[in-house]
This record gives structure tokens, sequence and C-alpha cells, in this order.
């Protein structure tokens, strides 16, 4: 036994309850301890290196909804779009063009998120209040009709201080709510992907709609992963 299936029935209970989709990240974790989750039935996994995924992805069944998470290079999009689910980390309206671009060529619209820096560490990615704007306001989007922007992702700093941490997810669910229904766009955003294992139940508190838990799932990772 790789997973810890107490953890998974009690959360997969208190998300329910909210309808809250849970992304199992298995990035570093072998495939047989993502098998065991698939048996119980579950189907979206997360993973963040291109590399590893790929690997995976061709080892375990279709029917699994892959969502990349982790921050992604434009020269690798390419191998990623063909089965990709749905790509949490766009941080640039240059790496959106570039998936526009290739989703084009697999014919495809693809389902991303918008990564939004709330955290203070400088080292987390994302577009900060300002360029969010821009991307919504623009017209940036109108041209793109390979992709489809169906949220927003964010990550908390890395503390211990809840405050801290409820205030930047409001942060996030306020922009989430100010660009949800606005009139005449060629997007209308449903998925709010914040909340990992530490601070999912804050996530929770403050209306996420998708969170991302790993450790609590199937154990801690290395430190170096
Ligand atoms: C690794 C990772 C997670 C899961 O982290 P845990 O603390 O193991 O739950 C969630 N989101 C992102 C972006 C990650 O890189």
């Amino acid at each position: 036994m790789q997973i810890n299936q107490n953890n998974y029935f009690q959360i997969t209970q208190q998300l329910q309850e909210k309808k809250v989709v849970l992304v199992a990240v298995s990035k570093t974790k072998p495939v047989e301890a993502i098998k065991e989750l698939y048996d119980l039935g579950h189907r979206d996994f997360g993973e963040n290196y291109v590399q590893e995924l790929v690997e995976k992805a061709g080892l375990l069944p279709k029917d699994i909804r892959w969502h990349f998470i982790g921050h992604l290079q434009s020269n690798k999009v390419k191998q990623i779009v063909p089965f990709i689910y749905l790509i949490h980390g766009i941080d640039s309206l240059k790496l959106l063009q570039e998936v526009n671009k290739q989703a084009g060529r697999f014919n495809r619209v693809l389902r991303v998120l918008l990564q939004v820096h709330i955290a203070e560490e400088e080292t987390k990615f994302g577009f900060d209040k300002k360029e969010l704007h821009a991307v919504f306001s623009a017209g940036a989007l109108q041209s793109l009709n390979h992709v489809e922007v169906a949220g927003l992702m964010g990550m908390a700093s890395f503390t211990d201080d809840m405050a801290r941490i409820r205030k930047e997810f409001q942060v996030l669910k306020s922009l989430f709510e100010r660009y949800r229904l606005p009139p005449d766009v060629p997007y209308q955003l449903q998925v709010l992907s914040m909340g990992m294992s530490s601070d999912y139940h804050i996530a929770l508190e403050k209306g996420t709609t998708m969170v991302r838990i790993g450790s609590l799932l199937f154990g801690e990772r290395s430190k170096t992963a």
C-alpha cells in the first residue's frame, strides 16, 4: 500500500459536500501509487515535470485526466498538448500564445488556468494584478481560438502564518469573482485552483473549486523533489 487511503476518503468526503475537485499530485511518486488511487476510482492527477508526466501517461490508463501544475517552459508545450486535460500554471501571455499555437496543430481547444502571483516570495511564478487585468481587458484573448481560459490558480506563501495564507487566498478569490462573469468576452471562469496539503482547509473556507493535494495522499516527498 503506497497511498494513505484514510486521508483519501476523508478528504474526498470533505470536498464532496462543496463539489470541490481533488487533483491528486503524484510528482516523484511511482506509477504503482497512482494505480492504487486509480483503482479506487480516482481520475484527476497532477504532475509538475514534462518528462515525468509523459512517461507516466504512457504507462497508465488513457481515461486519466492529467493536470499540469508545474512551471511550463514554452519549448516543452508540444509534448503535453496531445493529451493534457488542464494546464494550471500559465504565467505569461507568451506561454499562452505558444499553447494556443500548439493546440491548433492538434486541432484542440485546450483548457488552461492563469497563475496569479499571490505569495510574498519572489520565487513563485504568475501574473500580478496589473498583468492579469491587461490580459482580460486588452482583447488579448479574442484571437486565441485554441485555448479556453477556464480559471485562475495560485499558491500561498510557504508559511505557518494562517492569517497570511487566508489573506492571500482571499486576494485570489476576489480576482476570480471580479473576472468571473464579465459581459461579451470569450471566456468564462469556472475553476479556482487553490489549496495544497498544508492549506487546503483555508482554501475551502475561501471558496476554492479545485485543490491540489500530494503529500497527504502519497506521503512526503524527498526534500530535493
Ligand atoms: C507539489 C505541488 C502541490 C502539492 O503539494 P503537497 O504539499 O504535497 O500537497 C500542489 N500544487 C503545486 C503547484 C505543487 O507544485
